[in-house]
């Protein structure tokens, strides 16, 4: 009989992430670093790459797409400053890292791909990850998800520029977080739902890949 091998679970390499890029970078929020050593990011990566799974790097995931860098999965979460009881919506699910990250952090998070081989496979790893408070669809996420909102907040992983629609979705006090601007020059924007009106704050520059229209099949 073959022996099986032992699972790879990668602990050395999440911990040096967050001891040696996540907390060096800024990242203080406890709740999103114990998330981020929680969640097994050569999950999400491709057999291929599962050496580079805790690098401080975007990587390929297929269909012209990336698995964003640990270092802005975090940031953006900390910038979500979620409580726990939120219902949160997601632009571009990818293979379903970010999701996988908000999903320690809140209630119920709804994400919305636009290329249908992504929206599978992040299927397949959230359940490899045994994560169930996540609902997935492929759509164009510019259109929001009407069925399920209002959001406590929306976050967007894809750089351009917001849809009207988002701000309509999301409950008051919410917040909406994006990668703002034109194709490769974005700046981490945080919208603010007020009874008084919008309050805007920007952070970190970053590039991120762009924000399209419709969907994608096959
Ligand atoms: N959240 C991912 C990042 C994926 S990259 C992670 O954890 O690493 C951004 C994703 O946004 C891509 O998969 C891209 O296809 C998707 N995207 C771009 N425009 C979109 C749109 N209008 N609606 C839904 N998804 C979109």
């Amino acid at each position: 009989m073959r022996k099986s091998l032992p699972t790879l679970s990668f602990e050395l390499p999440r911990r040096r992430m967050i001891e040696n890029q996540l907390i060096p970078a800024g990242i203080q929020n406890q709740h999103v670093l114990d998330a981020m050593y929680h969640i097994h990011r050569h999950l999400f990566v491709d057999q291929a790459l599962i050496a580079r799974a805790y690098q401080d790097s975007a990587l390929p995931i297929g269909a012209k797409q990336t698995i964003s860098q640990p270092f802005m999965v975090a940031r953006m979460t900390e910038l979500l400053n979620l409580q726990g009881h939120e219902r949160v919506l997601e632009i571009g699910t990818g293979c379903g890292y970010q999701t996988a990250v908000l999903s320690c952090l809140c209630q119920h998070v709804y994400s919305i791909e636009r290329i249908e081989v992504l929206h599978q496979k992040a299927q397949q790893n959230l359940l490899k990850s045994n994560i169930h408070n996540v609902t997935l669809k492929c759509a164009d996420g510019r259109l929001g998800w009407a069925e399920h909102a209002p959001f406590d907040a929306i976050i967007v992983t894809a750089g351009g520029f917001a849809s009207d629609i988002w701000m309509q979705q999301l409950s008051k006090g919410g917040v909406l977080l994006m990668p703002e601007g034109e194709e490769g020059k974005h700046c981490l924007v945080r919208r603010e739902k007020k009874s008084m009106g919008i309050e805007e704050t920007y952070f970190n520059h970053c590039s991120f890949v762009p924000l399209l229209e419709g969907e994608q099949y096959g």
